[in-house]
């Protein structure tokens, strides 16, 4: 396991690589990095990467690759259809989550249009741990509801349970019930629940969940997106599975779903995604759309380098040394922040470090996207880009107001094997003194919002003219130091 203790008793994450290419980073004065948020609308989203120290907007096809991943590129067999590249990816897969059927897909919402597109009706409700970005708005655009059933834990910023990310098996029953089977499209489960911190499902859970969903004749649909932090998580927080096997445990998670989907661009550090099912009738409705949407069924709109580069690194995931070098990176963040009063969600999850930024800035109403506020104030003070998952990240109700969002979250992503300790340590410090001159942080309003996801091109502006004022307060408190 990559973390090591020290002869003074500290336990410390041990990176288990070494780096051997490297790219430039820069760090801008605080006045340029001013410039460049305003620039950008006050959406890190729009920040151009030259202005950025320290990329940790998401995981999503940031992570590093191995040198395996790079030479199995080279391989790749360059054809429309029928590529051995595929065939490659294919039998991975089939090693990895023994499930009998297959179809490529550009990335995980493609696989969200493909399983939206056939399984929900106008009117079904589908059920599940918790809902992702992308996953609400398939469901949405296809006429269904959904319904979010995730333990009370989950919903709670600080906690010591292990598995916040599990379903609250009562209320599951109670929704199956109340709405009835038939008009419950499928229910959910996703791996190291994102939006509430990175939060992992237990075995335990998702075995219950299916017998209850295969008892009522629903399908059971899993998220793996984020299968690397979950398996670690298992593998070193349920008693049962405590150093088991990790193919194993994959594929014991796989015979108790009907469907598993991913984004490449998370799971096996490449770029793409993919769906497996256990069905064949229900394999064949969905592979009508991947030539229609995705492209020919042997590459599904990835390019055979980034197929080849997959089917590395989905075996590298099997590799306890390697996934578990973000969660421990994450947990040094985390505690970090926490010995420093930063507020922080509680227990650290895979992904990256969620910091409670309705707590952070209390002060600021949730109406003025205090997550949003916070995502700017750091990258002013620190070059550090992270992303807001709050109130800014939901889609207004139909009425034109506000969907407020239950936690407002600064998410501080933790790329696969990327940064360092070092500046991990940066991103702590910077942050604490934000912490130290919050009062500082004012509210943010649109000037530019679109109607669908909103958070990607949305452009906002200060209240007030706090990022002037925070920028003093900076460099009265460093100097001349960037
Ligand atoms: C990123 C993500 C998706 C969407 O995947 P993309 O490849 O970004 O389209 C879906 N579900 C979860 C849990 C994710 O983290």
């Amino acid at each position: 396991m990559s973390s090591v203790k020290f002869w003074s008793g500290e336990q410390v994450p041990m990176e288990m690589h070494k780096v051997r290419m490297v790219q430039r980073v820069n760090l801008k004065p605080i006045e340029e990095r001013q410039a460049a948020m305003e620039e950008a609308g006050f959406n890190t989203f729009l920040l151009r990467n030259r202005d950025v120290f320290l990329d940790m907007l998401t995981d999503s096809g940031v992570n590093a690759m191995s040198e395996n991943q790079y030479a199995a590129m080279m391989q790749a067999d360059d054809s429309y259809a029928g590529s051995e590249t595929y065939y490659r990816l294919e039998a991975a897969l089939e090693d990895m989550f023994a499930m009998p059927y297959f179809l490529p897909t550009h990335q995980g919402r493609a696989c969200e249009h493909i399983i939206a597109k056939t399984l929900v009706k106008p009117g079904s409700t589908a059920l599940m741990n918790y809902h992702f970005t992308t996953t609400k708005a398939h469901i949405s655009i296809c006429g269904g509801e959904l319904e979010e059933l995730v333990s009370a834990a989950g919903r709670e910023i600080t906690s010591d349970l292990p598995f916040k990310g599990n379903f609250d098996l009562d209320k599951l029953n109670e929704s199956i019930t109340r709405l009835g089977a038939q008009n419950v499209s499928f229910v959910r489960i996703e791996a190291g629940t994102n939006l509430i911190g990175g939060q992992p499902v237990s075995m335990a859970n998702m075995r219950a969940v299916s017998k209850i969903c295969r008892t009522a004749g629903i399908p059971v649909v899993y998220d793996a997106s984020l299968l690397a932090d979950n398996l670690y998580f298992i593998a070193t927080r349920e008693e049962e599975y405590i150093g088991k096997d990790l193919k194993d445990i994959t594929r014991e998670i796989a015979s108790m779903m009907d469907v598993v989907y991913f984004s490449a661009r998370k799971l096996g550090a490449a770029r793409g995604g993919g769906i497996l099912v256990q069905n064949e009738d229900m394999f064949l409705k969905m592979r009508e759309l991947i030539p229609l949407y995705e492209g020919f069924l042997t590459y599904g709109g990835m390019s055979v380098r980034e197929m080849e580069a997959l089917t590395v690194g989905l075996y590298e995931t099997l590799d306890i040394d390697v996934i578990s070098q973000t969660p421990l990176f994450v947990k040094a963040l985390c505690e970090e922040l926490l010995g420093r009063g930063v507020p922080v969600v509680t227990p650290a999850g895979g992904l990256g470090c969620h910091v409670d930024a309705g707590g952070f800035c209390a002060h600021i109403p949730q109406e003025e996207y205090p997550a949003g506020a916070l995502a700017a104030a750091a990258f002013i003070v620190s070059g550090v880009r992270g992303m807001e998952r709050g109130t800014l990240s939901e889609q207004r109700q139909a009425d034109g107001s506000e969907t407020f969002a239950e936690m407002e979250l600064l998410r501080l992503a933790v790329p696969k094997r990327v940064y360092t300790l070092s500046q991990v340590k940066y991103v702590a410090d910077r942050l604490a003194w934000l912490h130290e001159n919050r009062h500082l942080i004012g509210g943010l309003k649109f000037v530019e919002e679109p109607s669908v996801l909103r958070f990607f091109f949305g452009r906002l502006a200060p209240i007030g003219d706090w990022p002037t004022k925070l920028t003093e307060a900076f460099r009265r408190d460093f100097g001349d130091s960037l």
